[in-house]
């Protein structure tokens, strides 16, 4: 599931493919992932707009459209791939596999823009999309606060993770902080030096600033590297982070050679080094 950096990666290198560019033609394969538009009214709304910014809001992207915005939701999961113009002759070598003749299996949208490239959408487990007035609120969009932000203090952020459950659900509620799942959430806890299943109320002063600095600096560092090693850009360049925890149940811990243990916390797939966090 793409958490913060994940969707951060791909707002990063679609605002490299896509600022600037008009939509030519649009292809609503799947119309039940339009929320809010008819597929037809959805692709007359689209066509002709020109993309002035990529945004993100907690897990979502947002494309502006001058006095619209495309709100595209990720939820579980979904891919979103640039592909440069088809090559004149087939000269071009790198980058263009697949070209943007047909559209590719899995794909709900498909974007065609002024330049001759395309955006599509596709592999989406209940993601959507919506088609908003700049300005207006979005309806999934949770109260939660953006833990990069740079309003989110460690004042905010106490507040905002509260006092109820263990930490780990906490720190991965997106009506508390937006954009931490349970993978993030694993690896910051280990940088931090806490067992995913402690109480939320049991920190102590020292624990929590921990907590709000690793927050950060993992996040931070998760977006430097492109997201997880699972995720790829829309370029198709994959995730550089080298994972401490998650997913490693039986391994050796990088820094302390302790075996990862795993288990299941509150139904979700749990991992943490039993020497290291405590
Ligand atoms: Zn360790």
């Amino acid at each position: 599931m793409p958490e913060l950096p994940e969707v951060e990666t791909a707002r990063r290198s679609l605002h490299r493919a896509v600022v600037g560019r008009t939509i030519a033609r649009v292809a609503v394969l799947r119309p039940a992932a339009v929320r809010s538009h008819t597929a037809d009214g959805f692709a007359r709304a689209l066509r002709g707009a020109a993309i002035t910014d990529v945004l993100r809001r907690g897990k979502a992207l947002w494309f502006v459209l001058g006095r619209r915005v495309l709100v595209f939701h990720y939820m579980l999961w979904g891919v979103i791939r640039h592909r440069p113009a088809a090559a004149k002759g087939g000269a071009r070598a790198a980058g263009s596999r697949g070209g943007n003749a047909a559209a590719p299996p899995g794909a709900s949208l498909v974007l065609s823009l002024d330049d001759g490239s395309t955006l599509e959408f596709r592999d989406l487990q209940l993601s959507r999309f919506a088609l908003l007035r700049a300005g207006a609120k979005d309806a999934d969009q949770p109260e939660a606060i953006e833990p990069l932000a740079p309003t989110t203090t460690l004042q905010v952020f106490r507040r905002a993770l509260g006092q109820t459950g263990r930490i780990k659900a906490a720190l991965s509620d997106q009506d508390r902080i937006a954009g931490i799942g349970n993978l993030w959430a694993h690896e910051i806890l280990f940088e931090a030096g806490l067992r995913p299943d402690r109480p939320a109320s049991g920190l102590s002063v020292t624990e929590m600033r921990a907590l709000y600095r690793k927050t950060r600096q993992v996040l931070r560092n998760a977006v430097e590297a492109g997201g997880e090693p699972d995720f790829q850009d829309v370029f198709g360049q994959r995730g550089r982070y080298r994972l401490m925890v998650y997913g490693r149940a039986g391994q050796a811990c990088r820094v302390c050679g302790a075996r990862i243990r795993g288990g299941r916390l509150g139904g979700r797939p749990t991992f943490f080094c039993p020497a290291c966090q405590r």
